[in-house]
């Protein structure tokens, strides 16, 4: 199975929970305590090791926030 490492550029995150939805399994959760410079609640990766790579989250990102790199499992 093919492994995957997410990251954020939280300064241009907006909480809007489009990449918590489309992740097929299930690894993102919006933080509702912790926000950014703008205000939005950012997003966590809560487990890290089950991401498969698939870069749904990236797709669907409205502003380019995500970066997925795959890695070898
Ligand atoms: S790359 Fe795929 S599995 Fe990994 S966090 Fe994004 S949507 Fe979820
Ligand atoms: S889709 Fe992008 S802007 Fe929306 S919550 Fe996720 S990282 Fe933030």
């Amino acid at each position: 199975m093919a492994k995957g490492k997410v990251t954020f550029d939280y300064a241009y995150c907006k909480g809007c929970n489009l990449c918590v939805e489309y992740c097929p399994v299930h690894i993102l959760e919006l933080d509702t305590y912790k926000t950014n410079e703008k205000g939005y609640n950012i997003v966590n990766v809560i487990e890290p090791d089950k991401c498969i790579g698939c870069a749904f989250c990236a797709l669907m990102c409205p502003d380019s926030v995500i970066t997925v790199k795959r890695v070898k499992s």
